[in-house]
Parts: structure tokens; sequence; C-alpha cells
């Protein structure tokens, strides 16, 4: 009798499967796809997923390794999920062991049992914080525990919470005493009847939204749901939400960043009381393994998560969702470059479900197909509580005096605004003091000593640092060129317009949310509380506060400086802008009373410019996909870069053009190669970067070159010495 050869994939970054034979006194029927299993690979174990069963093998079956040990006795990855992350693999051209390892939880990668089920869960109980704030004021302790909590979505494991808080049982004491805190016993089962808390009753423009989507429940069809910012796209979500888990179906919702938009997991919490999958970075790696085996079991249907969570095995897929749809985070920047948004389109369509693509501000991607009739195209134009979108107005800049970057103008609408006790956002998305300091003698600039950019000032700390490859220095107390008494900021950051704000209106609240100021734990939860408590206020921060939140009170929104998107090398950048105009200008005007923006700029005439704030994103993005066409850059063309980086320029060049040459002739002219060339920033913590772009009318075209390049890059002689990775439908062109 022959025995069955095990293909197994390994976490390593080789082409291709391992062969192996099955593990002494194991039956050829236990053996699954899917399966973990331990195996002997160079001097050590290690776990192995089990692809496919071969019955034979192209090397001499008498010389395979026997496998040393089953660890699952059913598969751990569904059949239907294996394929998918085969498919992965494939588009990706990404060795596909490391797609298939990358999508377990991490405990399960190196090859530990899975958790068991989860008995006991802390909950949070709101209503009584809400109405009594003075509980916590004098318990930083179990206002940590309390944030920890709502940054988990209301509840979470006994067992991640002793994790987090190891001597913590008085502190859980005392919140259960003071009634924040409820220990529960988790229903084990996420199938059966469920009650929906009700909901508001839709507005006409939600109502055929609704109505147009769960009409197409049960087969796959892509939605772009575009409406402006407050129009209600979230309860369209949860009304379709609703449908799908009351027919038994499950409900994926994937969000840019949870952290940011606590207030959706709670809203989706509190209206469809079914156990919920929270699947993002925030939570503690035992909390995402059990709600990863959870939703792989079906027990629970609701699954919320940012990217990654798209890989997530669920059970009758019935509605995937993806909030915020243009949002740059969906794509992954390092290791395997997927699109979460994309591979959402995918899932669905191998799922036989609809996709419901939501945002204020759609991709020229999403929009392009929206305009073509392969997405179904549903718009709100109207925001749900009928305020008016706000009156978005340039201000000219040119040859005025700032102070820290803000006009005189501006100030004084600053000024107007809190004097009539409201709230006032001013927005610049770049953090830090001041992005460079210099010496006016000798013209020294705190250029990084590993990268080609400078290091920025954080006033603060008291230090130089570089945001692309995080070397820091103190700062130094004189020129270290010239040894000039002192040294200059040239520009701003946040952290210099907040002291420049704090000292104009020095008795007004002001409140500074940027990665700064909100890397501890449950901050970012704090600060916004603070802001949400209304009154007159000053609002400064990064592009963290144009992601999803209410502000009510907020009625002026400064831009302080747009134009670094406006003159950009990559073909991208006026869309991120635009992007990111609208939503913080979205902030303003939610509550009571219009909202105005105001936007700085040295170039008043830009085109870009003008088209959106006299007639909106949907002009603009008509404008910027006319240009794209004639261009013939994405979405009418589709590329794939290739990046190489070196202790040498020399020696990244040389890969690429070697690499160039491997592809014209594979390919001929069927696919553009453009490069190589050095990156935008050449040299980056220490290594000198270069690229080559690969760009194809055609995606087959372009596809079947990579499959057959991509293999032959690492035997390359020239790939010696050089890191390389291939980044297919690239948004980032750095
Ligand atoms: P978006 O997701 O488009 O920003 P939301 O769904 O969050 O909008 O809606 C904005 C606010 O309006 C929320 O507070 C929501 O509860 C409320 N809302 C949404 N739809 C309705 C409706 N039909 N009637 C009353 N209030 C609504
Ligand atoms: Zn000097
Ligand atoms: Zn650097």
């Amino acid at each position: 009798m022959t025995e069955p050869v095990l293909r197994m994939a390994l976490p390593a970054p080789v082409w291709g499967l391992f062969d192996y034979l099955p593990p002494a006194g194991v039956a050829p029927e236990a053996l699954q796809p899917g399966q973990r299993l331990l195996v002997p690979f160079g001097r050590r174990e290690r776990c192995g997923l089990l692809v496919e069963l071969a019955t034979e093998s192209e090397l001499d079956t008498k010389r395979l390794k026997r496998a040393v040990r089953l660890l699952d006795p059913e598969p751990l990855l569904p059949t239907d999920h294996l394929k998918l992350l085969r498919w992965v693999a494939d588009y990706y051209h990404h060795p596909l062991g490391e797609v298939l390892f990358s999508a377990l939880p991490a405990r399960l990668r190196r090859g530990r049992p899975p958790l068991e089920e989860r008995s006991r869960q802390l909950r949070l109980l709101r209503q009584p914080l809400e109405e009594h704030p003075e509980l916590l004021t004098r318990a930083p302790k179990q206002r940590q525990l309390v944030d920890w909590l709502e940054a988990q979505g209301g509840s979470a494991g006994l067992e991640a919470f002793r994790e987090r808080f190891p001597s913590g049982r008085s502190l859980l004491r005392a919140l259960q005493e003071k009634g924040l805190v409820e220990l529960v016993e988790e229903a084990a089962s996420g199938g059966g009847a469920f009650t929906a808390a009700p909901g508001p009753s839709l507005n006409p423009e939600q109502s055929a939204a609704v109505e147009a989507v769960a009409a197409s429940l049960g087969g796959y069809r892509a939605w772009l749901l575009e409406g402006v910012t407050g129009s209600g796209k979230t309860e369209v979500y949860l009304q379709l939400a609703q449908r799908v888990l009351a027919a038994g179906g499950s409900v994926l919702v994937l969000v840019p960043e949870i952290a940011l938009t606590p207030q959706l997991v709670a809203r989706f919490r509190e209206r469809l009381p079914v156990p919920l999958a929270l699947l993002h970075s925030g939570r503690s790696e035992g909390e995402r393994e059990r709600d990863w085996l959870r939703a792989r079991l079906g027990q629970a249907r609701l699954v919320i998560g940012t990217r990654s969570a798209v890989l997530a095995p669920m059970r009758d897929l019935g509605l995937v969702v993806v909030d915020e749809e243009h949002d740059a985070s969906y794509k992954q920047q390092e290791g395997i470059r997927y699109s979460a948004r994309d591979l959402a389109l995918v899932r669905a369509h191998r799922a036989g479900c609809p996709v419901v693509l939501g945002s204020a501000t759609p991709s020229l991607e999403s929009l392009k197909n929206a305009r073509e009739g392969r997405y179904g195209w549903l718009r709100l134009r109207r925001r749900v509580a009928g305020g008016e979108l706000p009156a978005m107005r340039l201000l000219d800049v040119r040859g005025q005096r700032l102070e820290g970057g803000l006009s005189r103008p501006l100030l004084e609408r600053i000024e107007e605004t809190l004097a009539a006790g409201r709230q006032a956002m001013v927005f610049l998305n770049r953090r830090g003091y001041a992005p460079v300091i210099t010496c006016y003698d000798c013209g020294w600039l705190s250029d990084c000593p590993r990268c080609d950019a400078r290091q920025t000032w954080h006033r603060a700390w008291g230090k130089l640092v570089c945001h692309h490859c995080g070397a820091e220095r103190p700062l130094p107390p004189r020129c270290p060129a010239c040894g000039a008494d002192a040294l200059h900021p040239l520009g701003q950051g946040t952290e210099r317009l907040e002291q420049v704000l704090a000292e104009r209106f020095p008795e007004v609240p002001l409140v500074r949310i940027d990665r700064d100021t909100t890397a501890r734990r449950g901050r970012l939860q704090q600060l916004l509380e603070q802001v949400g408590a209304g009154g007159a206020g000053l609002l400064v921060g990064t592009q963290m506060l144009a992601k999803g939140h209410h502000f009510p009170e907020v009625a002026l929104v400064a831009l302080v400086d747009v134009d670094g998107g406006l003159f950009s090398a990559d073909f991208r950048a006026a869309e991120r802008t635009a992007q990111l105009v609208i939503q913080v200008a979205g902030r303003a005007g939610r509550g009571t009373g219009p909202g105005e923006v105001l936007l700085q700029t040295r170039y008043p005439e830009h085109p870009l410019l003008q088209t959106l704030v006299q007639e909106g994103y949907d002009a603009f993005a008509e404008q910027a996909l006319s240009e794209r066409a004639s261009a013939e850059l994405p979405p009418y063309s589709h590329q794939a870069l290739l990046r190489a980086a070196a202790a040498k320029m020399e020696r990244a060049e040389a890969f690429l053009v070697a690499a160039a040459g491997r592809a014209t002739a594979l390919a001929g002219e069927t696919v553009a190669l453009w490069g190589p060339v050095p990156a935008p920033m050449p040299r980056r913590a220490g290594r000198y970067r270069a690229q080559l772009l690969f760009q194809s009318s055609a995606r087959g075209q372009l596809q079947k070159l990579l499959r057959l390049l991509v293999p032959e890059l690492a035997e390359l002689p020239e790939a010696r010495g050089v890191r390389w990775s291939l980044d297919v439908d690239p948004v980032d062109l750095y």
C-alpha cells in the first residue's frame, strides 16, 4: 500500500511546498488539507500546514522525511479558505507559506493548540458612568481598566484581562461594586434568534440603499455607497447586517482603524446583540485568537476588524462591508502587500454575497467601477440631521505674516468662533514642533544621518527625531557645524500650533490629537471625551482628526497647509489631498449651527483647490479620472512595483537592471517598464533604494509576466545582498 505524500507549506520565504510522509501511526484517512503538523526542518522541528495530499513526490519517496506529529484533529483552515489564501499568494506573488501563516493567529503559527472557548467575560456598563462621571475621578487605575475595556469594544474575556492586568483582582472587584463592570457567562453558540435594538426609521435615500443591497443578497454584487459625512451610511450597514444575521448568515465589517472609531463598534454591539468577533491589533493575542476561532466556527457571526480581518475564516458569509473604503490603511505596506478593500471584493465574489464599499470620498478606482456600471452606485446626498454641509473657503496667505503658520484672518475667525462659545479645529498633517531646524549663520540643517530626510524637532522631548527610520538625538545646544549659539525652527508641526494657540488663547481648553499625544493606551478616548464635553475649545491635530469622529460642537475647521499635496511627484497625491480636505471639512457643523471650513494656501488659483472648493469632490474626481485616463495611469492601467534596497546604490540598481532584462525577455512589449530609478527617498535607514515599475493596460498580461518573473528573481546572481519586494497594485510609489 502506498502512503500519501503530504505537501506542506512552511512559514518561510521560499517558493513551493515541502513533501513529507505521514507521521508514524497516523491513518491516511485522518489527514486533511488545512491541518497543522510538526515536521523536521533543518535541524529543528517546525509547524507546517498541510496544503495537499499527493500520491507521489517529485523526490524519491524513500528519502522523504516523516512528519513528527499531527497537531489538529480537524482542519484549522477550511478548504474554501485555503483556496482563498492560495489566490492571495498567486495574485500578490508571495510565497504561499508566508501567506498561510500570516493569516493565522500568532500562537497557532507557533504550533500551539487552539485556546479553549472562553467562559467568562468582563462587560463594561456605560450608563452608570455617563450619569456619574465622578465615579472614577480619584481612581486612575480603575480608569485605565475602563479605558482598556472601551478599547476592546466594551467587553473582554477574563483571561485577556488577567494577561493585561496581572494583579488586577481588586481593581475588578472595585469596579463591580461601583456597578461599572459585570462578569457574565458568554453564550457559547452564535446561532439562534436575537432581538435587534430598534434604530431610527430611515430616510428615503437610506431606504433606497438598504432595499437595493438587500435585493442582491444571496449573490455577488458590489455596491458603492457614496454618502457625505453624517449622511447615515453606518445606519445603512446596521440595517443590512441585521437582515443578514436574522436570516442566519454572517457579516464581515472592515474599518480603517478601530482605535479611532470606538463609537462604530459600540453602535454595532448595542444594536445587534449577537456574539461579536473583534479583530485588530489593539487586542491581546489571546483575545484575537479566541475571536478568530469563534468566527471560523460560525459562533461569532458578526466580525468587525481592521485590514487583516479580511483574511479571517468565516461561515455562511452573507455580507461584506468596507467602511471608508478610500482609506490608505487598507493597503498593507510591508510583507504581503495586499489591499483589504480589493480582497473584500474577491471574498464576496467567492462567497456569493454582496459587498458594500462606503465613503464620502470614494477612491478613483471605485468611482470608475461605479460609473462603468460594474458596481451599483448608491448615494446619500444629505446629512441626516439636516445639518448643512459646511461652506469651504480658500484663504490666500501669499505675502502674509504668519504666526506659527497661522494667518491673521484665520486667527480672527478662530477668536470669533471661541467667543461664540463654539469649538475650532486646526488641522495640520505633521506632528512635532518643526519639521527641520537650521543655523542662520552657516545654513546647517537637521539632516537624518541615515536617511535623505530631515529630523523633526520634538520640543517637549528635547529631541530631533527622524520620522522615517526613528533615528533620534538630543537637540544640540549649539550649531554642530559652526558653533553658533542659536538654532532656529523652520516650518511647524502640531506641537508648535498648540503652543502658539495656547499663548494666544490662554483661557480656552485645548486638546492636541496626534500620534505623540495618544501613544498611551486609552489616552485617545480620554481626549475625545474632553472634546465631546462641549463649550468653547480648541482642537489641534493630524489626520487622526479626519477619521470618523462626531464633534458636534466644532463650528470652524481650519486646514493650515494644504499646499504640500499640490505639487507632489506621486500621481495619487491630488486624490489623497482632496479626500483629506473633504474628510477634515466633514468634521465641521455636524451638530447645531452651520459650519465653516478655511483652507490656507499660497496657490489659491490651483485647479485642484478651485474645483474642490467650488464644485466639490465629485467634480474633482471626474476631472482627476479623465486626467488618469489620458495619461494611462491607474485605474486605467495596472501596475506593480519592484523595490530593491542594498548597502550600495549600485547593487540595488544592478539587481533591477537584471530583473528588467529578464522581464523584457519574458514579456516583450506587452508590459511597459519604467526604471530602474532611485526611490523618491534614495537613502533610508542607511540603505540605498531603487525601484522598477511595471505597467500594462491588461491586468492579465502583467500577472502572466510576474508569474514567470518573480520565482526567477531570487536566483539572479545580482540578488545577493539585495533586499527586494514586489508590490502589486501599489498605492504609494515610495
Ligand atoms: P455616516 O456613517 O454617514 O457618517 P451615521 O450613520 O453615523 O452617518 O449617521 C449620523 C448620525 O445620524 C448618527 O448619530 C445616526 O445615529 C443618526 N442617524 C442616521 N440615520 C438616521 C435616521 N434615518 N434618522 C435619524 N437619525 C439617524
Ligand atoms: Zn552653523
Ligand atoms: Zn532617518
